[in-house]
């Protein structure tokens, strides 16, 4: 009497907890644009929602066709998800099975362990320097089992990312047989010109994937859209795995807007890139410790003083309506990571924080 029972490595997952959110106040816990979304790509949905009677585009065509021009890559070679989830999802099971391992840096996104616990694989994690992703770590760490190499450039929660001569030599150093997948997720943030998402790699190369999103700078995150560009053959076998309709119909209106929204994308890295300025030194004036960050978040750590731990921040900031992210599940169980918000919420933030110092 006991009923069906899950396979042994399941049970071994722990699910993913995304940010909480308060009934009121400012939720900075989930790294989502202060500033919405675009205008028109709010308009182009609400026209599509019109018609939810209708099955999507399977193949996401037209969203493919505005990705391809935008980046001037084959739209042929580019393969949409609900999410880059579900992308990664997608990628456990085209190339994972049982004894097989995935490497990940070890404050790496925690998303792609699951993928690789979904499959009863591995998941190695090589350590960084600085919080920073180490190629030599990586390569360090391969072996005949490895299948997927994971690097998220930026990296949430830690915000460094590797230059692309690193980039590149990570994937030197890699057999072909091994996909490196680059995601990208906060790509558009990033000023640093050392850096590049890889596209041309995954244009050359013939185990290279990019992952990118919609759910960040374009602030389509509740609407699910993410795509994947690469050698034919990855983007073949996730088409092969993918659900027939798993884009909906909303997203794929929203998401060819928002490419088009030049404005609104500009503003957002504006925003962010000012405040990220601004919100760094203030930090660091008050005493705590912040890790340098290319991304729309800041990864603070705490000292271990009684009353002013992580923990006391979080009770301290949520008592004034703030809510960011703890880094328990991360392994960083003494810093928080807090998103870039609008102004005012930033300004109430840096007024929080100043409080809760002064209170220790
Ligand atoms: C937010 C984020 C994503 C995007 O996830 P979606 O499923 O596209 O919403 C991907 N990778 C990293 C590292 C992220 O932080």
């Amino acid at each position: 009497m006991t009923g069906p029972k899950p396979l042994s490595n399941i049970l071994e997952i722990t699910p993913y907890k995304g940010g909480q959110k308060l009934d009121h106040g400012w939720k900075l816990s989930s790294n989502e644009n202060p500033l919405g979304c675009s205008e028109a790509a709010r308009e182009a949905l609400i026209k599509a929602a019109q018609h939810p009677e209708i099955y999507p585009d399977g193949s996401a065509f037209a969203v493919r066709q505005a990705i391809g021009k935008k980046y001037g890559i084959d739209p042929d070679r580019i393969v949409c998800g609900a999410g880059s989830d579900e992308i990664f999802q997608l990628l456990g099971r085209a190339y994972l099975q049982p004894g097989d391992e995935i490497i990940q840096s070890q404050h790496g996104f925690l998303v792609y362990k699951l993928v690789a616990q979904q499959a009863g694989a591995a998941c190695i994690k090589a350590p960084e320097k600085e919080l920073t992703a180490d190629v030599d770590a990586i390569l360090d760490r391969v072996t005949d089992k490895t299948k997927i190499v994971f690097l998220a450039n930026p990296n949430n929660p830690t915000g460094t990312y590797i230059p692309y001569d690193e980039v590149k030599r990570l994937h030197k150093g890699l057999r072909d047989d091994i996909l490196l997948v680059l995601d990208g997720a906060y790509a558009e943030y990033v000023r640093q010109n050392d850096y590049a998402a890889g596209m041309e790699m995954a244009g050359e190369e013939p185990n290279v994937l990019v992952t990118r999103t919609f759910s960040k700078i374009h602030g389509l995150a509740g609407l699910r859209l993410g795509w994947a560009y690469g050698p034919e053959s990855v983007i073949d076998a996730i088409h092969r795995v993918r659900g027939p309709f798993n884009v909906t119909s909303v997203a794929q209106a929203a998401a060819i807007a928002a490419l088009d929204d030049d404005e609104f994308v500009a503003e957002s890295a504006d925003h962010n890139n000012s405040e990220l300025d601004r919100m760094t030194p203030a930090l660091e004036e008050m005493g705590f410790k912040v890790y340098p960050s290319v991304c729309n978040f800041l990864l603070i750590e705490f000292s271990d003083r009684d009353g002013q731990r992580a923990e006391d921040a979080d009770a301290f900031l949520r008592s004034r309506g703030i809510v960011i992210r703890d880094m328990v599940a991360y392994g960083l169980p003494n810093c928080m990571r807090l998103t870039i918000g609008t102004r005012q919420a930033n300004d109430e933030v840096l007024q929080a924080f100043k409080d809760f110092a002064k209170a220790g």
